[in-house]
């Protein structure tokens, strides 16, 4: 299982984790909230990962 965070310090709120990844992400209050904090394949949150501008996400295996 690959564990889903976002650090809420770094997030600007801009939205392309959650257009990546509707199911893991959402925004509340202009910060990424994660709903699915263990993912077995984490292909879209790697995605997200890698799309972040401010690199808050991590997605450790
Ligand atoms: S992609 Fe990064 S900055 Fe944008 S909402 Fe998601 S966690 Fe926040």
């Amino acid at each position: 299982m690959a564990k889903i965070t976002v650090d809420k310090t770094k997030c600007i709120g801009c939205g392309s984790c959650v257009a990546l990844c509707p199911n893991t992400f959402k925004i509340v209050n202009n910060k990424s909230v994660v709903q699915k904090k263990e993912v077995k394949n984490p292909a879209c949150e790697k995605n997200a990962e890698a799309s972040c501008p401010v690199q808050a996400i991590t997605v450790k295996e």
